[in-house]
C-alpha cells in the first residue's frame, strides 16, 4: 500500500486534515483504531469557535452544522448568586459560538471522506510508525487479521492523547509542559428541555458548575469534583441537587431536570509537548496537547493544527519549498500556547482550589466582577472565547 500523507487516528483532526488535503489534491489513508461506530457515538466537545465553522462551511462539510447547531452571541458568568452576561458578538465585531457537538461533526466527516472514495479503515490492531527520519517513512498495522504496509511520504500523528505516534518519537528528542488540576469534572446528559438558551459558566462556594446544551431535548451539565470521585456515590437526585445548591441565583431562575442518561467523570489537565513534529512526523491535536475543557478548546486547536498542516504540505507538493512544514511546530505553538493560557485562566478562575484560603475565592470574586463590569477585560475573555485568529 501507498499514500502521500498516512494519517493515525479518525478523530476531529485526523478525518479533517484528511478532507482538507483532497481538497488539495492530496492522498491520504487513515486509520482508526475504534469501529465507525464508536467514533460516531461518543460524546465529547460540543463548542465550536467562529473559525472552526467558518473552516467547515467553506470546505464543504458544514450544512448540517449551519441546520442544527445553535449560534450563541453570548455566555453567562455567574457567581455570588447574580448572573451576568458576557455578549461576545457585540465585543468581538459580530463573532458568536456554535454549540454542535463533535461526535455530529465526525459523522459530517466520515461521511465526506467515504462519499468522496477516501480511505477510510476503521477498527485497525498492532499501528506502528516507523522509519520517521527517512523520506520514506511507514505505518504497519493489522486489519482483520492481516499485517498491512503503508509507505507514505509523511505521517501525521492524529491519535489523541493516548495514541501511539507521540511515544513513537525518541524521548531525547521531545519537552513536555504539563500541569495537573486538583479537581475533575463529573458531568451528565439529560433528557430536559433547555434551562437557559446560552451557557452558563458558575463558581460557588462548593465549587464550579457549567450549564451548556446538546439538543432541545438533551441538556449537558458538569460540576467540579474530585478527580477520583465514585459515580456509584451519586443517585440522580444527589446530582441535581447539588447542581441546584451551586447554580441558584437571587432572580429565581429555574434549573430544569429531567431523567439522567449518562454520568462520567473527567480529569483535568494541560499538556503540551514541543515540538510536534519529528522527522516526516507531524503531530496535531491531542497527540500533542491538551487543555483542561474550561475554554472549550480542544477540539479547536485541533482544527487549527490540520489547517496549518494542510496548507503546509499542499505549499510543498506544489513545489514551493518545505518552509511551511520546517515550520508547522512553530506556527502551532504560538497559538496553542495562547489556547492554554486562556484555558488555565478559566478554570483558575472559576474553580475551587482544595486548600484554599477565603483570601483567594475573594481575589477570584473581585477578578469575575472585574471581567463582568470592565468592557476591556469582557472584550479580552469573548475573543479568546470565540477564538483567536487561526494563523
Ligand atoms: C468530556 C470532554 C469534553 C470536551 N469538551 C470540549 C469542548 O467543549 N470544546 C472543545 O474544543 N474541546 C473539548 N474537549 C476536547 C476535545 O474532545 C478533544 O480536544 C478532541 O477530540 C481532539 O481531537 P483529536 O482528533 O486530536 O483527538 P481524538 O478526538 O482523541 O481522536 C483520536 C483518534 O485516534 C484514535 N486512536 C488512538 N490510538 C490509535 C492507534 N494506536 N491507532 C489508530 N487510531 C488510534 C482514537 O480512537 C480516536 O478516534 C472535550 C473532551 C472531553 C473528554
Amino acid at each position: 500500500m501507498r499514500t502521500q500523507v498516512g494519517i493515525v487516528g479518525a478523530g476531529p483532526a485526523g478525518l479533517l486534515l484528511s478532507h482538507l488535503l483532497h481538497l488539495e489534491g492530496i492522498d491520504s489513508v487513515v486509520l482508526e483504531a475504534r469501529s465507525r461506530e464508536a467514533i460516531e457515538a461518543t460524546i465529547r466537545a460540543g463548542v465550536l469557535e467562529q473559525g472552526t465553522v467558518d473552516l467547515l462551511t467553506e470546505t464543504g462539510v458544514g450544512a448540517r452544522m449551519q441546520r442544527e447547531g445553535f449560534r450563541h452571541h453570548g455566555i453567562e458568568l455567574r457567581f455570588a448568586g447574580a448572573a451576568h452576561r458576557i455578549d461576545l458578538s457585540d465585543l468581538t465585531g459580530g463573532k458568536a459560538i456554535t454549540v454542535y457537538a463533535q461526535h455530529e461533526v465526525i459523522k459530517d466527516l466520515v461521511k465526506a471522506r467515504l462519499d468522496a472514495g477516501g480511505e477510510v479503515h476503521f477498527s485497525v490492531e498492532d499501528v506502528s510508525v516507523l522509519d520517521l527520519k527517512s523520506t520514506a517513512p511507514m505505518i504497519r498495522f493489522r486489519k482483520d487479521g492481516v499485517l498491512h504496509e503503508l509507505a507514505c511520504d509523511f505521517i501525521a500523528g492524529c491519535d489523541g492523547s493516548q495514541g501511539i505516534c507521540r511515544p513513537s518519537v525518541p524521548r531525547r528528542a521531545l519537552t513536555v509542559y504539563e500541569r495537573i488540576y486538583p479537581f475533575g469534572w463529573f458531568g451528565i446528559l439529560a433528557e430536559a428541555p433547555p434551562s437557559t438558551e446560552e451557557l452558563i459558566y458558575n463558581l460557588h462556594d462548593r465549587g464550579f458548575s457549567l450549564v451548556s446544551t446538546r439538543s432541545r431535548e438533551i441538556q449537558r451539565l458538569y460540576f467540579q469534583c474530585d478527580p477520583k470521585e465514585n459515580i456509584a456515590d451519586w443517585p440522580d437526585e444527589r446530582i441535581w441537587a447539588e447542581l441546584q445548591r451551586r447554580l441558584r441565583t437571587d432572580s429565581g431562575w429555574k434549573l430544569i431536570e429531567g431523567p439522567i442518561i449518562q454520568k462520567g467523570v473527567i480529569g483535568m489537565r494541560s499538556f503540551v509537548v514541543e515540538p510536534m513534529q519529528y522527522g516526516r512526523l507531524f503531530l496535531a491535536g491531542d497527540s500533542a496537547h491538551i487543555v483542561p475543557p474550561t475554554g472549550a478548546k480542544g477540539l479547536n486547536l485541533a482544527v487549527a493544527d490540520v489547517r496549518v498542516l494542510a496548507r503546509a504540505l499542499s505549499e510543498h507538493y506544489r513545489g514551493g519549498g518545505g518552509e511551511g512544514l520546517e515550520r508547522y511546530s512553530e506556527t502551532c505553538l504560538r497559538r496553542v500556547w495562547k489556547a492554554q493560557r486562556f484555558s488555565w485562566w478559566m478554570t483558575s478562575m472559576l474553580h475551587r482550589f482544595p486548600g484554599s484560603d477565603p483570601f483567594q475565592h475573594r481575589l477570584q470574586l473581585a477578578e469575575l466582577d472585574y471581567v463582568t463590569s470592565s468592557r476591556a477585560a469582557a472584550t479580552a475573555l469573548a475573543e479568546n472565547y470565540v477564538g483567536l485568529p487561526m494563523e
